[in-house]
């Protein structure tokens, strides 16, 4: 079973160098944490995807990010790996509340090993038992922005003073299913002084003005957005 394991993920990588989605760097050369470079192992990537390799560098040095690329081409990583590291090099506990907010469901995997918490608000989903996450202290959280908005609005548990990082993926589905005024209502409750990263399937003017609206407060901080 292994074997045929390994069979497989050999010819899926060769897919992905033969389309050109991998780069020459190595994750193993990036400054990350063990733990996460150890999950990292285990899911079996070596080399960093063109959007992974541009993104992640300026992003540990907490610069704001946009980045458009096609789906498959490995956003999920790009924002992912930086977002962790940020909780785990400040040792975020619980009762830090939250430091970073995502608008994807995607963390559970890379925070294997790390001791930082991990909550969801989803709409649809039943507030009461959402708010009670809060009480135990959520430090990464990923939620729908109608939802989030509800919770910074409503939720007295929910600490967020000390938020270092918001993460949009898939600003262009956010921007489709008309989710812009929620979001411009959840940049007005967040710390100003956070890093922003926003990821996108298509880079529409839509998607640009979007994200330079999100980028808006802190542009003095770590020196100019990376587009
Ligand atoms: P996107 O969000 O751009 O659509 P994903 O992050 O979902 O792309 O990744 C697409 C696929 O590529 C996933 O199956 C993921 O596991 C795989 N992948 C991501 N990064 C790498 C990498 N560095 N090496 C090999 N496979 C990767
Ligand atoms: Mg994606």
């Amino acid at each position: 079973k292994l074997l045929l394991q390994q069979a497989t993920t050999v010819k899926e990588k060769k897919r992905k160098e033969g389309s050109g989605i991998l780069t020459g760097k190595l994750f193993s050369d990036l400054p990350i944490s063990e733990l996460t470079a150890k999950t990292i192992k285990e899911m079996n990537y070596t080399h960093l995807t063109h959007i992974q390799a541009r993104s992640i560098p300026p992003l540990m040095e907490g610069r704001d990010v946009m980045g458009a690329a096609k789906t498959g081409s490995g956003k999920t990583l790009a924002f992912l790996v930086p977002a962790v590291e940020l909780l785990y090099s400040l040792r975020f506990s619980p009762r830090n509340g939250t430091g970073v907010v995502l608008t994807h469901d995607v963390a559970k995997k890379l925070m294997k090993y790390h001791s930082q918490t991990l909550g969801y608000v989803i709409g649809g989903n039943s507030r009461r038992g959402e708010a009670d996450q809060f009480a135990k202290g959520v430090n990464l959280l990923v939620a729908t922005p109608g939802r989030l908005l509800d919770h910074l609005q409503n939720t007295k548990g929910f600490i967020y003073k000390s938020l270092r990082c918001l993460v949009i993926d898939e600003a262009d589905r956010i921007l489709e299913q008309n989710f812009e005024e929620d979001m411009k209502q959840i940049f007005k409750h967040l710390p100003w002084n956070r890093q922003t990263v926003l990821f996108s399937a298509t880079q529409t003017v839509e998607v640009v003005n979007f994200s330079k609206l999100s980028f808006e407060k802190n542009e003095e901080r770590k020196g100019a957005p990376v587009y």
